[in-house]
């Protein structure tokens, strides 16, 4: 009995500093659990004679619900801590603004291309595609290239490896979009009328030269194809792109498969030629965007046109070019490194 008022005396200071949930599992065993003092003298209970070991277990059972008692109160205790606790906190501010997701757009070569071939389009033509990679003959014999046009040498084109004692032409990435002109040449009768964009490869990399740029080629093939029809179209182009005041001029040029061949100018969409320190036209007031030409009858043969019967213009544009025209991009590189906050800033 004695053991048993020392327990009841300290039960109440026992709860006392309990803090935490698991801290109260222990004080509480401490008393009732498996090895607790209480239980423990419960177990020696039929020791006594009968009368003592009823008013030993009223006490027994008085000292339990003293515990359980205490237990109670400190439970009451701990949630009514945590509930302040959670009142103090500092409140969710719904009026903070959300994080937007990033949307993604067309890359600004990606919306060049888009619009120039919307502009071919809608003056009719159609858009044909072909692959990146084509034979040399594709790309260079039917479009009248001399065997030692320096074009063909290691130097400026990307050849595929050949397989060990292979004859025959030899595969490269092509080197400009021509090679679409002779696919749907051989394989459409006239009348022709095509735009074909796409990647091109070269062996070029400096500050307006890339390995790897998008061109976009034209093909018109018809009886009675005149060089007018070429300026008509790519006035029409240009004015479409950038602007109705922008006119174009053409430059006698060359090219293996053009004759005649030129060189097509834009006017400055900047300074339309009026500023000598302009740093788009370098004061030229022109601006360079491609070559075009009278398709060389010898090309027209190479790819089963007849050339007494047709004739046909043919134009290339480097989207490139266009691009850093249209945004004022001194570098050609900066189109390519993927740099998100230069492609924001266009
Ligand atoms: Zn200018």
């Amino acid at each position: 009995m004695e053991a048993l008022d020392a327990i009841e005396h300290d039960v109440d200071a026992s709860f006392l500093p309990v803090q935490s949930d698991p801290e109260l599992r222990a004080v509480y065993a401490r008393w009732l659990g498996r090895e607790g003092a209480v239980t423990l003298l419960m177990r020696r209970m039929p020791e006594l004679p009968g009368p003592e070991r009823k008013t030993f277990g009223q006490a027994i059972n008085r000292v339990k619900d003293k515990v359980e008692a205490a237990k109670t109160v400190c439970e009451q205790r701990l949630r009514e801590h945590a509930r302040a606790l959670d009142l103090g906190r500092e409140p969710l501010d719904v009026s903070l603004p959300g994080r937007k997701p990033r949307v993604g757009r067309l890359h600004p070569l990606s919306r060049m291309m888009y619009d120039v071939i919307d502009a071919f389009v809608a003056m009719g033509f159609d858009v044909a595609e072909g692959p990146e990679t084509d034979w040399e003959t594709n790309n260079f014999e039917r479009l009248g290239f001399p065997p030692d046009h320096p074009a063909m040498d290691m130097q400026d084109t990307f050849f595929l490896q050949q397989p060990d004692g292979a004859t025959g032409p030899r595969a490269l990435l092509r080197t400009h979009t021509s090679t679409v002109q002779v696919r749907e040449m051989l394989s459409h009768a006239p009348p022709v009328m095509i735009v074909a964009p796409g990647a091109v490869y070269r062996r070029d990399d400096d500050a307006t030269h890339s390995p790897m740029f998008a061109q976009i080629e034209g093909l018109v093939v018809d009886q009675g194809i005149a060089l007018s029809h070429l300026r008509g179209t790519l006035d029409t182009f240009a004015r479409k792109l950038f602007g109705e005041r922008v006119t174009t001029r053409m430059r006698g040029s060359y090219f293996p498969f053009t004759e005649p061949s030129v060189e097509l100018d834009a006017s400055c969409a900047l300074c339309g030629g009026s500023d000598p320190s302009c740093r788009m036209c370098k004061g030229s007031g022109w601006l360079e965007v491609g070559g075009a030409g009278m398709v060389h009858p010898t090309v027209l043969k190479n790819c089963g046109v007849d050339p007494e019967k047709y004739t046909g213009f043919a134009f290339g544009l480097g989207i490139d070019r266009l691009a850093m025209i249209r945004y004022q991009i001194p570098e050609i590189s900066l189109l390519y490194q993927n740099d998100v906050r230069f492609l924001e800033s266009l």
